[in-house]
């Protein structure tokens, strides 16, 4: 598959996007009830709701690659986004994270 360099890039945010097409090309309906709520980002380390996610509107591929929605993170929403409350049952963080706000993996591993 082709990828514009990139400086041609033009990013699209999507929010509320699990049923924008580019969202249901991709993941199925029993990936999309597990995801229902929150997604983390591994490359960030901030929650955001599910379905909200960037991709580049000039990229040629029918299915871009999709990106974690915060700016200037280059988390990819599927591989790096992983499913929140997961996170939050390990660590004890509440089931409704504050958005923006970084949640370390481990928190009481200083890293
Ligand atoms: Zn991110």
């Amino acid at each position: 598959m082709r990828r514009i360099k990139a400086d041609e890039a033009e990013y699209v945010t999507v929010v509320n996007g699990m049923n924008h097409p580019k969202y249901t090309e991709v993941c199925d309906a029993d990936r999309r009830a597990l995801e229902n709520g929150f997604k983390w980002c591994l490359h960030c380390k901030r929650a955001y709701p599910t379905g909200n996610f960037r991709y580049d509107k000039n990229e040629p591929d029918p299915i871009p690659q999709m990106f974690c929605p915060y700016d200037n993170c280059d988390g990819d929403y599927w591989m790096d986004g992983w499913v929140w409350l997961e996170i939050a049952n390990d660590n004890g963080y509440p089931s409704i994270p504050k958005l923006g706000k970084i949640y370390a993996l481990y928190p009481e591993v200083k890293e």
